[in-house]
């Protein structure tokens, strides 16, 4: 006699799933992290920077796998390699060694034009420097992305619908330089947005905002994350912040030296 719960699964044949021959019960949440591959995949990446003088060691092996829909936090001491990890998942600089898969597709040794390209399709990018185009309004900057990827009159309309949702529906002809911090890293929120990526990647965000600013524009992650589906990866130092992580990664000296899940139900698909 199966145990009740496999009786019950037999009822509905797609809701189990075999794996090492034991029937599994699934939720809905376990089944799209596991039976979907993981969005992002790192194996054995290095990163390693050679001066005249000497070899620094920035990243030393680093593997993860970040399941679709995850909120992912990292965290570490200031130089332990944050950045330089997330510039390589965003294919904005070069591995040493070691492979990144995005959806499967290996990103490593791509071309610069096929790297924009995926680029283009994949991530969308917001910086603690905000990093928008200052000749350029606020609409502009928005709608740059799109423009690159060949979108068509309908990306305008995205665009102010996207600056409506960060609250800036009255500043769409104003330059950078018009709008104070929050309202530029809200800016480039909508900016990493327009083409509806499924990887929204984040370092520091709020690291040049102060308290409340800082808690507007994570709460505007979060609701991409949560409502849009994004996988979210956010460097921080501020533990407040990671704690709305479903999991916190923590690198020291270029190394993985915690993972841990802040939700029991969210499996990290390792
Ligand atoms: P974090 O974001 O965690 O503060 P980074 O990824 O910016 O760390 O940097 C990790 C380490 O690599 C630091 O010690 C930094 O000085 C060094 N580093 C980063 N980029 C370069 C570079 N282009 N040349 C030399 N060293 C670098
Ligand atoms: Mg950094």
């Amino acid at each position: 006699m199966p145990p009740p719960q496999l009786q019950s699964a037999t009822a509905n044949a797609a809701d189990s799933i075999n794996l090492n021959s034991t029937a599994i019960i699934m939720t809905d949440v376990e089944k799209e992290l596991r039976i979907s591959r993981p969005i992002i995949e790192v194996i054995r990446l290095t990163r390693t920077i050679e001066t005249p003088t000497h070899r620094v060691e920035i990243l030393r092996g680093i593997d993860l796998s970040i399941p679709k829909g995850q909120f992912a936090a990292i965290m570490g001491p200031s130089g332990s390699g944050k950045s330089t990890l997330l510039g390589l998942l965003a294919g904005l600089d070069n591995a040493t060694d070691g492979q990144i898969l995005l959806d499967g597709e290996d990103i490593t040794g791509l071309s610069e034009d096929r790297m924009a390209e995926v680029r283009g399709r994949k991530i969308g990018f917001v910086f603690q420097s905000f990093q928008l185009i200052p000749t350029l309004t606020a609409e502009e900057n928005v709608l740059l992305p799109a423009e690159l990827a060949g979108a068509g009159p309908e990306a305008t309309r995205r665009a102010r619908e996207l600056l409506t949702r960060v609250g800036l529906e009255d500043r769409l002809d104003h330059y950078p330089i018009q709008l104070s911090g929050g309202e530029q890293q809200r800016v480039a929120l909508a900016r990493a947005f327009i083409t509806k990526p499924p990887i929204l990647y984040a370092d520091e965000p709020t690291g040049n905002l102060d308290g409340r600013t800082g808690q507007q524009v994570l709460d505007l992650l979060l609701e991409l994350n949560r409502v849009e589906g994004a996988t979210l990866v956010l460097v921080t130092h501020d533990p407040a912040l990671a704690a709305h992580a479903d999991r916190v990664i923590t690198l020291r000296d270029g190394l993985v030296v915690s993972d841990v899940l802040n939700r029991a139900e969210v499996s990290c698909g390792n």
